[in-house]
């Protein structure tokens, strides 16, 4: 705002400037061309009656001259000065000297115009015009006692006629002195003063004797101080004219012998605006330098071709009341009791008292308001800087949402967009500020679809007024689809028309996916269940019959035994063996399906107890020994240590075992070996069921575990195997907290170490393998785990 004003202020300045100089110029140039074409220069003459310094007709002259001086003319001035007072008693020879001064000196020259000052000047110039300046055209002024007469046969002439307003100037004094009843008139014997004198003796029957008139004609006496004191209380004076001492010495006629009325208690009037500024009170004064202006005036007009026959004699009265201010207040003259137009010279520059109070309740409003203003500049720079600082920390936290968040306005224009909105719409290099939907997807091609979806409810949501949340679907490049949440937000002015509208979008694709994803898996549990209820159940019912026909078929056996009619029946002994082996693989089979279901549900249970892990193993060893060998395989057990004891079950261990030597006799040709070794590893017991058969591929090496998986799937394989054992080694292992490693080489054989940790149950004992396992049970359970050996 400032700013503005200063520049409007300058500007306005300028312009100001300009216009003066255009205007300056135009004049330069008009006034210029005007004196060229004026190739006669004009010649003045200004005849002044009086000597040089007179204040009075120096004035009149300062009015012509800046007059004439204005004027567009070429005017050349010459100024004679007759001092006619300082030759008053020789006037006839000195008048005669004069005209031949002038004679000599103006015979050759041309003047256009004269302006003779005061009545000497005047009259000389009646007499003498013609014969001296041939008929020049005269302008008088400053001449007091003229008459219509005087001008008869000189149609040159013209002019202004003097009046003093002597008895305005005294009524006035009256009226602001009523009470005084001295009037000193001060005169001197001049042809004015005296003139004066006698224009106020015949005033003086108007006052009805009420005034006593004293004529003072020695301006001598003004010289003393004193002089004047017996007058003081009761006078007023009046300083008429002349000026002139007896001595004949001018007073205040010339500047510089000025006489100072201010040591007088006398109020002096005058009607000479000259000498307001020497002590006078007052008066209605005439103004020489006015007076030198309006001749001058009318003197331009006889230069611009008037005929001065033409112009009247200008006898109305010049006089103004004029005062000083000064010795208004001396004298405590108030100024309602002065004529209404009149002029007031030095004048106090206008200043107003305010009242103290006034002035310190102004102090302390401006120094409160001030403060006020301070106080509340300062808060809301803060306030601003606050809020500056809450948006940049609002942008932030935009910015960083990893949610879209626009704001547009009513027609649809983008207002703001955070990172995640500039990511998702592909705008990093776009200038998309002020630009809708619609212009951006002109400019960015690849999204077009996301631009144009994410407005497609804009309308909605003003039709509505109210807020809108759905999901929308977009497709992809290359990709699955992305899903997003889409929250449109209307805000309002306070007046209730609609102002912006908010957008936010939160990206649910991964939402959406796994929620997919755990449908899928709940199918799969599902699924597995079913299968798993399904392998259990069967197994269970397939059981039934196959314990009728493994009886069955002991009963057989015993036959062979006990009856000679089947004793030598060797062809039903094969035939029955043949289906015991293959009734006990169906068991083995189960029973695996068994476990596995149970492990996968969840429900098989370790029953473990305090043993010797050694001792469990060399049984075994030692019950498998004689079959390994009838396989034509040798076979080795060696240990480390004969003792470690550790919580495990052995009916689990049992199982562990029979499955890796049944893998192992199965998968060595004849002649080979099959070797256990036990390792003690402190923390861990290693057991070690190695042989020297066919091996296993190393790309199998990782999925051997893995349920039903075989190295040979073909039909026409040489071993039989359903692929479970394995994997419920594995999990038996497990569950005892052990591990399960394989070391195999195509051709070379194969080496499975289990190791177990070695901890205890406290507060159990320790069961003795040996004396809980049933030899025949044993024998028993080897004949199922083996029973995919055939001899
Ligand atoms: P299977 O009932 O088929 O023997 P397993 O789970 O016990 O099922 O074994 C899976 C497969 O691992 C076998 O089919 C066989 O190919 C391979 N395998 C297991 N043990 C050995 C071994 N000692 N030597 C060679 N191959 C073996």
């Amino acid at each position: 705002m400032k700013t503005k004003f200063k520049f409007s202020t300058f500007l306005f300045i300028l312009l100001l400037t300009y216009f003066i100089s255009l205007i300056y110029s135009t004049n330069v140039f008009a006034d210029s061309l005007d004196k060229k074409n004026n190739l006669n220069n004009k010649h003045i003459l200004i005849l002044n009656s009086y000597e040089r310094g007179i204040t009075w007709s120096d004035d009149v002259i300062n009015g012509i001259v800046h007059s004439l001086k204005n004027s567009n003319l070429n005017i050349d001035i010459k100024i004679e000065y007759m001092d006619i007072q300082s030759f008053s008693t020789c006037n006839d020879s000195y008048l005669h000297t004069l005209y031949d001064l002038y004679n000599c000196k103006y015979s050759n020259q041309k003047i256009d115009l004269i302006i003779p000052i005061d009545d000497s000047a005047f009259n000389f110039l009646l007499k003498y015009n013609k014969d001296l300046f041939n008929n020049t055209p005269i302008v008088f002024c400053g001449v007091n006692y003229f008459k219509d007469s005087m001008l008869k046969n000189q149609p040159m002439f013209t002019g202004i006629v003097q009046t003093m307003e002597i008895k305005d100037t005294l009524d006035l004094a009256l009226s602001i002195h009523p009470n005084k009843k001295n009037i000193l008139i001060f005169y001197d014997n001049s042809i004015t003063g005296l003139a004066m004198k006698k224009y106020i003796n015949e005033l003086i029957p108007q006052y009805n004797n009420s005034l006593n008139f004293i004529f003072i004609n020695d301006l001598n006496i003004l010289n003393n101080k004193t002089s004047l004191n017996k007058f003081n209380d009761n006078s007023i004076a009046l300083l008429l004219s002349g000026f002139t001492t007896n001595n004949k010495n001018n007073i205040f006629l010339k500047k510089d012998n000025f006489l100072s009325l201010n040591n007088f208690n006398i109020p002096f009037y005058t009607v000479w605006d000259s000498f307001i500024n020497n002590g006078i009170v007052g008066g209605k004064m005439l103004s020489g330098y006015t007076q030198g202006m309006n001749v001058a005036t009318i003197g331009l007009k006889i230069l611009h071709g008037e005929n001065p026959k033409n112009i009247p004699i200008n006898k109305n009265c010049q006089s103004k009341y004029t005062f000083d201010y000064n010795k208004l207040k001396k004298f405590n003259i108030s100024l309602p009791s002065l004529p209404y137009n009149k002029i007031i010279i030095n004048l106090p520059p206008k200043s107003y008292k305010i009242p103290r109070l006034l002035l310190w309740l102004f102090i302390i409003i401006c120094i409160s308001m001030s403060s006020f203003l301070i106080i509340n500049i300062s808060e809301k720079r803060r306030a601003t800087a606050e809020l500056i600082e809450n948006a940049e920390r609002l942008r932030t936290l935009i910015n960083a949402s990893p949610d879209l968040i626009c704001l547009k306005d009513t027609n649809g224009k983008f207002l703001e967009i955070n990172e995640a909105g500039i990511h998702f719409f592909n705008l990093t290099n776009i200038k998309w500020k002020s630009k809708t939907s619609k212009e951006l997807s002109q400019i960015e091609g690849s999204h077009k679809n996301r631009l144009l979806n994410y407005e497609s409810s804009d309308k909605i949501v003003w039709e509505k007024n109210s807020i809108i949340k759905y999901e929308q679907e977009f497709s992809n490049i290359n990709e699955d689809n992305i899903f997003h949440t889409i929250i449109k937000v209307p805000l309002f002015h306070s007046t209730g028309t609609p102002k912006n509208l908010v957008i936010i979008g939160h990206d649910i694709t991964y939402h959406i996916r796994s929620e997919k994803s755990k449908k899928l898996l709940n199918e799969m549990v599902e699924y597995e269940n079913l299968r798993t209820d399904f392998f259990a159940n069967i197994s269970h019912e397939l059981r039934t019959p196959l314990n009728v026909i493994l009886s069955a078929l002991q009963y057989i056996e015993f036959m062979f035994k006990t009856d000679n009619n089947y004793k030598n029946n060797a062809i039903l002994k094969k035939y029955s063996d043949i289906m015991k082996q293959n009734s006990y693989r169906l068991v083995r089979i189960l029973n695996n399906l068994i476990d596995i279901t149970k492990l996968d549900s969840g429900y098989f249970k370790l029953d473990p107890n305090n043993y010797n892990i050694v001792e469990i193993i060399e049984e075994i060893c030692l019950s498998v020994a004689p079959y390994i060998e009838s396989k034509n395989l040798s076979f080795l057990f060696d240990t480390e240590i004969e003792e470690k004891i550790i919580a495990c079950d052995a009916d689990l261990i049992e199982r562990i075992m029979f499955n890796l030597l049944s893998n192992s006799i199965k998968f060595t040709n004849s002649g080979g070996q099959v070797t256990v070794n036990i390792y003690d590893k402190i923390d861990t017991i290693q057991i070690c069921v190695k042989d020297t058969g066919i091996g296993i591929p190393k790309d199998k090496l990782s999925l051997i575990f893995e349920r039903f998986v075989q190295v040979d799937k073909s039909l026409s394989r040489k071993r039989e195997g359903s692929g479970i054992g394995l994997s419920l080694v594995k999990s038996l292992t497990e569950l005892h907290g052990g591990q399960i490693q394989l070391k195999s080489e195509v051709g070379k054989g194969s080496e499975f170490i289990i190791s177990l940790p070695v901890k205890t149950l406290p507060n159990k004992e320790i069961k003795i393998y040996s004396e809980l396992v049933n030899q025949e049970c044993n024998t028993e359970k080897m004949n199922i785990e083996f029973s995919d050996i055939y001899s």
